[in-house]
């Protein structure tokens, strides 16, 4: 299940806002209980075999 959603997942900080993504753009390979981008290397842990997309990368707020 998880590999068909690596197929169609991309990486949202790469792809938000950029017109100029294209499909190999923001793919994600597996690395242990993360995602990772190819693109960018933003990191999304899976929960429970669920990718958690939120923007993580995106915030500074570490509080
Ligand atoms: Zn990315």
């Amino acid at each position: 299940m998880l590999d068909s959603l690596l197929e169609i997942l991309r990486c949202p900080a790469c792809v938000a806002g950029n017109p100029g993504a294209d499909e190999n753009t923001g793919l994600l390979y597996r690395d242990g209980d993360f995602l990772v981008c190819r693109t960018c290397g933003a990191r999304y842990p899976l929960i429970d075999g669920i990718p958690d997309m939120t923007l993580a990368g995106e915030t500074d707020a570490e509080s």
